[in-house]
């Protein structure tokens, strides 16, 4: 079997098994903000010792959205997120061996 030997075959077959752990991941952008809380007491009353909000940015329905990531799940969304990278750059590499085998295909006889 000439196509067990390919590489292309078997390196879309561990992408795609890998794509299971990915399964938790979220769309959008990770967003770092600062702010000061408005309180004048607290310490981002300066204006230099800001509090620091973490946001997820993301089209729903074509509309931009923004929600606040409770501190609790921070290093978690952001892990999410990144997964959607992979899933991208995983479907972009399958798609582009499954290109190279159409066109080597169109050629055969
Ligand atoms: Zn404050």
């Amino acid at each position: 079997m000439p196509s067990d030997s390919d590489p292309d075959v078997h390196l879309r077959g561990r992408l795609i098994r890998s794509l299971g752990l990915l399964r938790e991941m979220l769309p959008g952008s990770f967003v770092e903000r600062k702010r000061a809380c408005g309180r004048p007491n607290c310490r981002c009353a300066d204006g230099k010792n800001l509090h620091t909000q973490y946001q997820i940015s993301v089209l729903v329905e074509g509309q931009p959205k923004t929600f606040n990531i409770p501190a609790a799940l921070v290093e978690q969304v952001r892990e999410k997120i990144e997964m959607r990278r992979r899933f991208e750059t995983a479907a972009a590499t399958i798609c582009n061996i499954n290109l190279r085998r159409f066109l080597k295909q169109k050629e055969k006889p």
